[in-house]
């Protein structure tokens, strides 16, 4: 389209990939709010961040995939915490990152109402399923300088050296950061409505489109229930795992994952702030607990990430397991408890300072992973499906580090014609549907 006509655009999802999208178009050169109109359209009842964005650990990394969209996130995330204040707003700071290795011990289960829980059995969660996030480091040379002694940093002292076999840096300090992802994407909404963009309600039922050009979208209104039409110049698909409902051959699929945030006792703060990946070593009484099993010994690999504020907080994240997508959205995400549980056994496990603390929030998200051979996310225009239609999708374990690249990028593409920060050809959605 001419750059001098009106764009109406439309972004269905206000996970992090549809806030910071809006959050770029709106904060672009060209963008005029009283000439555009940029509307987020979310169907969860409780607002924005309600998937994975805001259930994510948040953690932002140089050595996250794939290269050339984590080279613009991360300049963008730390260009975007200075100019907001995000180490206040949304957590925004440097953390070390390392491979910790170690043993659990036996530890008596909570009285119930103590923080613990009275969650008995086990997950009923198929297949486990490994979030992959360590993939980019393999070709780290960092990765070499494993240490053989326990090689515990003096001041990770919520992790206990008596149960540390081994602990190695995965990456130098300064490649490796975090936010809390809720924030940072509520945050993106805010600023973006700042600008002029509009936040509202309702379930995307259909793309319009004429003559190979989008039109605009059907959706549901949730008080009425009755369709509604929104007309459209653009409209920016970025419905994480939902995506191919409304775009079928899209290649992605959903994978829950359950996490739990644990309050440390007041006395124990603060927490330094680390992001762990773990290899726990499990008593034989878990059992089957842990599918993973080394010579014959069960092992579990939760991640644990220590995030800031007066409260501290360690967030600490499971498996992802083969439960279907519900339909229904996000709000009808199952919280399977007994995985919780686990995560929280296994924290208390390997932690006492962890073990005193309150678990806040027990919560279950679906990772939107591309499937095939080709790595994703999917982000350009499809435009063999119909010119305007703009697919932001498909993030896997790295769509908070990666949000502000892909939102850089759709801003230049729907406001420029064409993305010109990085070279995403790669991703475009011609080469996955
Ligand atoms: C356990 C776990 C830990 C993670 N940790 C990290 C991490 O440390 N670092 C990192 O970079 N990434 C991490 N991730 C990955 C990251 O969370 C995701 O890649 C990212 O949140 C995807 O964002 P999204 O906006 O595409 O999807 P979502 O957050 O799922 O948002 C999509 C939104 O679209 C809405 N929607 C869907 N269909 C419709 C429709 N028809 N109409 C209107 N709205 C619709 C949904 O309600 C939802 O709000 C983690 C993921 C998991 C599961």
């Amino acid at each position: 389209m001419a750059q001098s006509e009106q764009r109406s655009i439309v972004i269905i999802g206000g996970g992090i990939i549809g806030c910071t999208s809006a959050y770029y178009l709106t904060h672009h050169p060209s963008f005029d709010a009283s000439q555009a109109k940029l509307i987020i359209l979310e169907a969860s009842a409780h607002g924005a961040a309600q998937g994975a964005s805001g259930k994510a650990g948040g953690l932002v990394a140089r050595w996250a995939y794939p290269q050339p969209l984590v080279d613009v996130s991360f300049n963008e995330h730390v260009r975007l915490a200075e100019r907001h204040n995000g180490a206040e707003r949304w957590g925004w700071r440097f953390v070390g990152c390392g491979s910790w290795e170690g043993r659990a011990e036996e530890v008596p289960e909570p009285v119930p109402g103590a923080g613990g829980s009275e969650v008995q059995g086990e997950a009923t969660v198929g297949r486990r399923k490994s979030l992959e996030k360590t993939i980019g480091l393999e070709s780290q040379p960092h990765r070499k300088t494993r240490k053989r002694a326990t090689g515990l940093p003096d001041d990770l002292t919520w992790m206990e050296e008596d149960l540390t076999d081994a602990y190695s840096p995965m990456a130098p300090p300064g490649d490796t950061a975090q936010v809390h992802p809720y924030k940072f994407t509520t945050s993106m909404l805010a600023l973006a409505q700042e600008k002029g963009a509009e936040f509202i309600r309702g379930r995307a039922t259909r793309i319009l489109s004429e003559r190979g050009r989008v039109t605009g979208i059907a959706y549901t209104e949730p008080s009425t229930q009755q369709e509604q039409q929104l007309p459209a110049t653009h409209v920016i698909l970025a419905a994480g795992a939902w995506a191919p409902m409304l775009l079928p051959g899209l290649p992605i699929a959903g994978t829950r994952a359950h996490s739990i945030t644990i309050h440390p006792p007041p006395h124990l703060l603060p927490i330094a702030p680390y992001a762990l990946f773990t290899d726990i070593a499990l008593p034989p009484s878990s059992g089957s607990l842990s599918r993973r099993t080394r010579h014959g010994v069960p092992h579990a690999t939760p991640e644990f990430y220590a995030r800031p504020g007066p409260e501290g907080e360690v967030y600490a994240c499971g498996p992802g397991d083969d439960a279907p997508l519900p339909a229904g959205g996000v709000d009808e995400v199952e919280v399977d408890q007994r995985a919780c549980e686990e995560v929280w056994r296994q924290v208390r496990a390997v932690s006492r300072v962890l073990r005193a603390g309150n678990v806040q929030a027990r919560q279950a998200c679906y990772l939107p992973v591309v499937q095939g051979r080709r790595q994703g996310p999917i982000i350009g225009e499809a435009k063999e499906r119909a010119r305007g239609l703009i697919v932001a999708a498909g993030h896997t374990c790295w769509g908070i580090c990666n949000a502000p690249g892909t939102g850089r990028a759709i801003a230049e593409l729907v406001m420029e014609g064409e993305i010109k920060c990085a070279d995403l050809r790669s991703l475009q959605p011609g080469l996955f549907i």
